[in-house]
């Protein structure tokens, strides 16, 4: 099975631990206002690349992976399910540690086939990054043009399923900077059991270019950057929100 793919960065280091192998797959559910791969939302112009050449590359070059391993991005990757499961049980011959960069977007609880399939993924998968990108459903929607119910019920499913997660947060002037839903995004964390890590991202404009160049509408051309001062705060309420989670379910 062939993967439909945007390109592959050959040593990533920051979607996963150590250096990686990072393969940004076609295709996107979501309209995030912030994105900066557009050019990832569609198929067209998919490169089709089979697992095997992944690993083959990821092979020649192993000597600089060693605390590493492969990360599928993208794009939404569980639009591919197939396509990594296939790459990850190659991988997992390998000893290669697998990751997932997903939004959680696709997840369909109830349905049955689509489960079977995600678990079995889910098997072969060491760590999941999974973006929280808005608490609230409403401002989530506004954000993303997309429901959130489908990506807290994926997160609170890993949780039970005890598969580590490391979560990411992307703090945007006007739309997430709020006390209220940083707060909320850290009782939210705090529910889960398996989070490993928290990534706090500051917003950033360097999308911006490839929209010019795509001939599109930037949507936040008028938001500032985060500063580093104002992302640390944005972290600490997040990080007062599942602290008070944590000490509520101990007094309970
Ligand atoms: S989920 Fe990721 S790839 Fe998809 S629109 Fe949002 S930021 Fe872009």
């Amino acid at each position: 099975m062939k993967g439909r793919i945007h390109s592959i960065e050959s040593f990533g280091t920051v979607d996963g631990p150590g250096v990686r192998l990072v393969v940004f797959v076609k295709g996107c559910p979501m309209r995030c206002l912030y994105c900066h791969n557009p050019d990832t939302w569609t198929m067209e112009g998919a490169e089709e690349i089979e697992p095997e050449a992944i690993i083959r590359q990821y092979i020649s070059a192993e000597g600089f992976y060693r605390n590493g391993g492969i990360t599928v991005s993208g794009g939404e990757p569980l639009l591919q399910m197939e396509f990594l499961t296939e790459l990850f049980t190659l991988a997992k011959a390998h000893g290669i540690h697998t990751c997932i960069d997903t939004c959680g977007i696709t997840f369909r609880p109830d349905d049955a086939a689509y489960m079977e399939k995600l678990n079995a993924l889910l098997k072969l998968t060491d760590l999941i990054l999974l973006d929280i990108k808005h608490i609230n459903p409403e401002e989530h929607e506004k954000l993303c043009c997309q429901p959130n119910a489908p990506i807290l019920a994926f997160a609170r499913y890993l949780s039970d399923i005890k598969l580590p997660v490391w979560i990411r947060h992307v703090v945007v002037p006007g739309i997430t900077q709020n006390e209220r839903w940083l707060y909320e995004t850290g009782r939210f964390i705090g529910s889960l059991n398996n989070v490993k890590a928290l990534d706090v991202l500051p917003y950033h404009d360097m999308g911006k270019v490839k929209y010019e160049k795509l001939g599109m509408d930037y949507p936040l051309k008028d938001t500032k950057p985060l500063t580093k001062a104002e992302a640390i705060a944005a972290r600490k309420i997040i990080l007062d929100g599942i602290c008070a989670f944590k000490l509520e379910q101990r007094k309970q």
